[in-house]
């Protein structure tokens, strides 16, 4: 008996080329799924379908960005001219910017919900429809992030998204549930990705985060993967609604402030970090409000 039975289910998976998305493309490909990237980056969702195709994998890498209704429209028409139907979307693409929440630019916010939020919304919506005309009993893994529930100083556009996403992903749930389409949402913690490097490459930073996460190592990529692949096969074939915190323990113990480490760092380098939206808060007091940081 199959209990995973992914062999030549077709998977969309968004923010396919880098880290989380990376991982779960690569897993998912292994246990035989065709495999769809949607991602804006277009060398590695390129270098990435090369290796599954060379692997035996039937997969194909299309540039999009999932705030665009109309590519992602067009996403939907690839991958319906190429492999005939959609079984799975896993919609990872993600953004987050750092900065104090008064020196948070409409830009800033207007990038992280669109790419965040109304991406997932804009696949989530544009393929149940599909599922539910073909009456594909699909399943859905929306990436949230245990900062949907745990604030962290300097990342509140980012956890607005994701609270907004694990919302999302429990209406949609209800409303697929009688069509036969599992909806669940992952909420990781702190995972070496691209998108974490610079946070993990503050020696300070890091070394605090490792003493929030009571496994006692900061979280892979293929932590999560594993965990999207139970949800899509069939062992997870009664579970919709889900919220599942991937996160070695974090989410039980909270976590720090980025900008406070930041802060505290820069006066002795006097330099930023390469996140974007990233500016200098030196007026920013956020020390006033951060408890348990006492210097040292
Ligand atoms: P990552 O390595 O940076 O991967 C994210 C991918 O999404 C990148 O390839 C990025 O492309 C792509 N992307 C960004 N904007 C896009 C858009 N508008 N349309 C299509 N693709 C877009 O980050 P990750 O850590 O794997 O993150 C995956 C998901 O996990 C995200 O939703 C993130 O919020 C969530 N998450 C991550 C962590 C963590 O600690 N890493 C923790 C909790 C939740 P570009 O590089 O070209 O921008």
């Amino acid at each position: 008996m199959n209990l995973l039975n992914l062999k030549n289910k077709t998977v969309i998976i968004t923010g396919g080329a880098s880290g989380i998305g990376k991982a779960a493309a690569i897993l998912l490909a292994s246990q035989g799924a065709n495999i769809v990237i949607a991602d804006l980056d277009q060398e590695g969702g390129s270098q990435l379908e090369h290796q599954l195709q060379s692997s035996g994998t039937k997969a194909i890498f299309h540039k999009t960005d999932v705030s665009n209704s109309h590519q992602v429209n067009e996403l939907v028409e690839i991958t319906l001219s190429t492999f005939d139907t959609i079984d799975i979307l896993v919609n990872c693409a993600g953004v987050s910017g750092l900065s104090a929440y008064n020196d948070l630019i409409e830009e800033e916010w207007d990038w992280t919900l669109d790419t965040n939020l109304k991406g997932t919304h804009l696949l989530c919506n544009t393929v149940s429809k599909v599922m539910i005309e073909r009456e594909i009993k699909g399943r859905i893994v929306n990436i949230s992030s245990i900062n949907d529930q745990i604030p962290v100083a300097g990342i509140t556009a980012y956890a607005t998204s994701k609270a907004a996403i694990s919302g999302l992903s429990r209406s949609l749930a209800l409303e697929l549930a009688p069509y036969g389409i599992n909806v669940n949402t992952i909420r990781p913690g702190a995972i070496n990705t691209p998108m974490m490097k610079e946070i993990l490459e503050l020696p300070s930073l890091a070394k605090e985060l490792l003493k929030q996460i009571p496994r006692g190592r900061i979280g892979r990529p293929e932590d999560v993967a594993k965990v999207i692949l139970f949800l899509i096969s069939d062992l997870a074939e009664w579970v919709t609604g889900a919220e599942i915190p991937v996160a070695g323990g974090m989410h039980l113990v909270g976590e720090t402030s980025y900008l406070y480490y930041f802060e505290k760092e820069m006066q002795h380098e006097e330099k930023l970090p390469d996140i974007p939206f990233t500016r200098p808060w030196k007026n920013y007091n956020i020390l006033d409000f951060i408890n348990g940081h006492d210097e040292e």
